[in-house]
């Protein structure tokens, strides 16, 4: 199953597209946008194995946040977990658990001590479960133009993007197959999923009336503010692309339900899509079958 968009990238999403965002947030939304991607593209080399994934877990212990996971690999003798980072730049080991780019100076917490830290609380669940698991943690640098310099000889848990495939080849030849046990496992971790995302502080307050009323093409980000002459299809005012308006009634639809965690009815969503697709023609794409 493909990895989903984390609620809090969703909600951005919806948000971008119709409220303005300072350079700072917008870069943020881009740059989570981007991770989202390269997770999916990891992901794909993954698939290949003979095991089970966990896909993005936000992992809970007695209700309390713990901490976000990008990737479980589950084996019949192993546990496999992975920190994913889709930095486009290349960084210094300031060797003092952070790391720093060379372009623009920012400095960031080391992706092996994310490592660590996840480790260590992924196996006190484990304790927790009865999951007798030994975990293997390591960090993936996804991003083809990142790679850290000045790292400690002994290293062996960060790999760079082109080095990901050569370490799933290995694994697939070392890792016992899972077993009925390993299918328990998964299900016990996922039960402590808890998409907690939305408590995110970098979300802007909004409300129904600080947003504009409109629809984008999904292609260019265009607004669209014509009203359709066809009932099926448009051809987008701005890169000309053929848009079938039934696709984007339905991104506004969803959008609407994870901005205000409601549906919205016919009429409001007439008013939210900038009034240029009837209540008929709306009412008809959402609500009948
Ligand atoms: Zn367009």
């Amino acid at each position: 199953m493909k990895r989903e968009r984390s609620n809090l990238l969703k909600l951005l999403l919806a948000l971008n597209k119709r409220m303005y965002f300072d350079d700072a947030l917008f870069w943020e939304v881009n740059h989570y946008e981007l991770g989202y991607q390269y997770e999916c593209s990891t992901d794909e080399l993954f698939e290949k194995g003979d095991w089970l994934m966990i896909k993005g877990l936000s992992l809970t212990d007695k209700g309390k946040f713990l901490v976000q996971m990008d990737l479980l690999v589950l084996t019949g003798d192993k546990l496999l977990l992975y920190e994913e980072k889709a930095y486009s730049q290349p960084a210094n080991d300031c060797q003092d658990g952070t790391i720093e780019f060379s372009a623009g100076g920012k400095r960031y917490t080391h992706p092996l001590e994310q490592v660590k830290d996840a480790h260590r609380k992924l196996e006190h669940v484990l304790k927790g479960l009865d999951i007798p698991l030994e975990v293997e943690s390591y960090a993936l640098l996804t991003h083809p133009n990142c790679y850290i310099y000045n790292l400690p000889a002994w290293t062996k848990n960060l790999l760079i993007q082109s080095q990901i495939e050569k370490h799933i080849d290995e694994q697939m030849k070392k890792r016992q197959t899972p077993t009925s046990l390993t299918k328990v496992y998964q299900e016990k971790l996922l039960a402590l999923h808890h998409d907690i995302s939305e408590y995110n502080s970098i979300v802007p307050e909004y409300n129904y009336n600080k947003l504009q009323k409109i629809v984008k093409c999904p292609q260019c980000f265009g607004v669209i503010d014509q009203i359709p002459k066809s009932k099926q299809h448009m051809t987008c005012p701005w890169c000309k692309d053929k848009i079938i308006i039934a696709n984007i009634v339905r991104m506004a639809f969803d959008d609407y339900k994870i901005l205000f965690n409601q549906k919205p009815t016919a009429a409001e969503m007439y008013h939210w899509c900038g009034g240029i697709f009837s209540k008929i023609r709306i009412q008809k794409i959402l609500y009948e079958k």
